[in-house]
């Protein structure tokens, strides 16, 4: 459009919000960005969504923070509804770099003299580049000296990756997702990417267009569905029950391929045992779907030549997330629909660089690569690398920290670019724990309500003003690179981390993330034949990689799993209600999620002038049958109530809502989701159950 013209400068990146990475181009005049444009990216082939495209003027906001802030004296911690983000003087003073650093580094060196390197623990995140996850998780382990370290991974995907090493010994995707344009069944659970992944979604329609048959198994209505060769809409927190039958389908009709399960997995005749007696008639009563739809959509599956499974968050957040991950793992193990083209399990990867950071090792149990923190031989191949013995102990996950803080075992923390004041769930008691903290310090681009809970709030960088790498839903190492300058004193996040590991005595002296990476390398397995130089050149790299020159693997685990025995591993599941039964007093089903304009907490989108004007205020959807019940009509005001707490906000009319339930997006603070949401969570992945939650409506009181 002839735009370019206008700016004097344009920089090559990926989109800082969702795990599709779209790679982009910012176009640049006067180090401001004037607009952005799609590249030809393996994951979005030119094509940004509303986010990708709108989304770029929140680095200049003017609550950006640009000098380090310390907490006043006498100022009580907690959201203050009188605090101004854009003038944090009344609450915080301004503080030099050296002072704040030597405040922040001070108490938390103080916590671990005094009471050992179990009162610390770390929150990285998902929106850090792979150098800095790293960065982040090696200072918690080897400075604080203990696992607990962790991030958003818990909230979206954790009992998806638990279920995949379990059962096929990788939790990354086996294909990525534009393998979807080569199979003939596509089943798409648990997930809204016309929302979500926007851009995949786009890829899906296509797909669809030319002759894949969509299948949309969801307790919710959605935009995919006009697409859709067959829709299940389930009754929520059945979908164990509903896979089982399918499984039972297969079993019984002898579906599956038996050479596939004789060549490449273990543990069949056991699923065969446990499905027996899942039938469609027998399991249609718990999730609501008529027995022929089920064996139709089985048959449709078990019968394609090939066939893939996406799952999201609908999958994930449950206490039976685990549960339900391994009931799809098994259908596609069943069927032999992964390691071909137009096969495979993705489960699909909610934040920008949630693989990545996961890969690097923001997680409390393992090490980077997935590799336990409990076998003494990979440890000892860290401590070799770090110079430093390591804790063997798995670490404590995001809301078992918040428990720990409760307890009194956790007395200080660092967070990075986590938002757990918005993100976690029962926020009245997860506040309550951060206001108890000794000492927080909060590495941040605004005064975000975690920050509002600081002692010691650091300025860091938006994606744009800095180098660094991520990795996408589809395993693509990918190039960011900076395009604008730092606001005022704010700094490169890596910097920062590095600051604060020098004041635990650590002898770091990286001069750019390129060393990071290189470092990565020799620790990640994953990482083989990948260089920062290379992705730099190439933009983007799939892992694994198995030449410096060759391409990596779009499709993988085709000859063996990544187990000991090289077979994956079935891992039969019996359904289970979901924590919290609807009763008389709370009748309604709470889900939770996120909304095409927004991300996450909104710490970043509620401050872009286009995605806020398109969803400025906080909604809650409603079925039109629901609403007629309540007496309310759209745009008036609804409360809800759950166990732990109650919100009021704009009743939206959504035809594609079902009856019974009532979807409410988790960003604004105004009418924050989370302190409705069940803190109850999957015994394995250790994820809250953000999916069902027991509520109960009523129109708001005329104010
Ligand atoms: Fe960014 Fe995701 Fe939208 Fe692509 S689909 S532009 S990565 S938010």
């Amino acid at each position: 459009r002839g735009d370019s013209t206008i700016a004097d400068r344009t920089v090559d990146s990926v989109c800082p919000y969702c795990g599709v990475g779209c790679q982009l181009t910012y176009h640049v005049k006067d180090d401001t960005i004037l607009h952005v444009s799609g590249r030809d990216g393996p994951a979005n082939r030119n094509r940004l969504c509303v986010k990708g495209r709108f989304g770029f003027d929140y680095p200049r906001h003017p609550s950006r923070l640009t000098l380090p802030l310390i907490r006043r004296e006498g100022v009580p911690k907690g959201l203050d509804p009188d605090f101004d983000p854009a003038n944090p003087t009344t609450h915080f003073r301004e503080a030099s770099w050296e002072e704040a650093l030597e405040l922040a580094a001070k108490g938390l060196v103080g916590l671990k003299e005094a009471h050992g390197p179990d009162a610390l623990a770390g929150f990285g995140s998902a929106k850090c580049s792979n150098e800095e996850a790293w960065l982040f998780q090696k200072l918690v382990r080897t400075g604080f000296g203990s696992n607990h370290v962790d991030h958003c991974t818990r909230l979206c995907h954790a009992s998806s990756v638990a279920a995949l090493m379990e059962c096929i010994g990788s939790g990354a995707v086996t294909a990525s997702f534009m393998q979807a344009s080569q199979a003939d069944v596509v089943i798409l659970t648990g997930c809204n990417p016309t929302v979500n992944h926007p851009v995949a979604a786009t890829f899906f329609k296509q797909a669809a267009k030319r002759g894949t048959k969509l299948i949309v198994i969801d307790p919710r209505g959605q935009a995919l569905g006009a697409y859709a060769h067959k829709t299940l809409r389930f009754t929520p927190g059945s979908d164990v029950a509903l896979f089982n039958a399918m499984l039972n389908v297969i079993v019984t009709e002898e579906l599956f391929d038996s050479t596939y399960i004789a060549e490449h997995t273990q543990g069949f005749e056991a699923l065969k045992t446990h499905a027996v007696d899942m039938t469609p008639e027998a399991m249609s009563g718990l999730c609501g779907i008529a027995p022929q739809d089920i064996r139709e959509v089985a048959r449709l599956y078990a019968n394609a030549d090939r066939a893939m499974i996406f799952w999201g968050m609908g999958i994930s957040q449950h206490t039976h997330g685990t549960d339900n991950a391994r009931c799809l793992i098994s259908l596609a193990l069943a069927c032999g629909h992964t390691g071909r083209p137009g096969t495979g399990l993705h489960p699909l990867r909610g934040q920008n660089n949630v693989q990545g950071a996961s890969d690097a090792g923001l997680i409390p149990m393992v090490l980077p690569d997935y590799q336990p923190v409990g076998d003494a031989q990979l440890r000892s191949a860290f401590e070799e690398l770090w110079n430093t013995p390591l804790d063997d102990k798995p670490g404590l996950t995001v809301v078992e920290i918040v428990h720990a803080i409760h307890d009194g075992q956790i007395k200080g923390m660092y967070i990075l670019g986590e938002n757990p004041a918005m993100s976690d769930p029962d926020l009245d008691h997860a506040r309550a724990a951060l206001a108890k903290l000794e000492h927080l310090v909060v590495q941040d681009l605004f005064v975000t309500e975690t920050a509002q809970f600081a002692d010691v709030i650091l300025p860091a960088s938006s994606w744009p003003e800095k180098d660094g790498t991520v990795t996408n839903t589809n395993r693509q190492v990918q190039m960011g690179r900076k395009a604008v300058p730092l606001p005022g004193e704010a700094k490169p996040d890596w910097w920062i981390i590095q600051q604060i590991a020098q004041r635990f005595g650590l002898p770091w002296n990286y001069a750019h993330p390129r060393e990071v990476f290189a470092e990565m390398t020799q620790g990640m397995p994953s990482l083989a034949n990948i260089s920062w130089e290379r992705v730099e050149r190439e933009d983007s790299v799939t892992y694994p990689c198995p030449g410096e020159d060759e391409p990596g693997f779009d499709i993988v685990f085709s000859d063996a799993f990544p187990t000991p025995s090289g077979k994956a591993r079935f891992s039969p599941t019996r359904p289970l209600p979901p924590d919290e039964p609807l009763d008389d007093n709370y009748p309604t089903v709470l889900t939770t999620g996120r909304q095409l304009e927004h991300w996450h907490t909104g710490s970043m989108t509620r401050r872009t002038q286009v995605l806020d004007a398109l969803e400025p205020q906080a909604v809650a959807s409603l079925a039109p049958g629901e609403l007629e019940r309540l007496g309310l009509r759209p745009g008036e005001r609804l409360t809800i109530t759950t166990r732990r707490g109650e919100i009021e906000l704009i009743a939206r009319v959504d035809p594609l809502m079902p009856e019974g339930m009532v979807f409410v997006p988790f960003c604004y603070v105004e009418a924050a989701a989370n302190l409705l949401t069940n803190p109850a969570l999957d015994p394995y992945g250790k994820i809250p159950e953000f999916k069902y939650a027991a509520c109960r409506l009523r129109p708001a009181e005329a104010r």
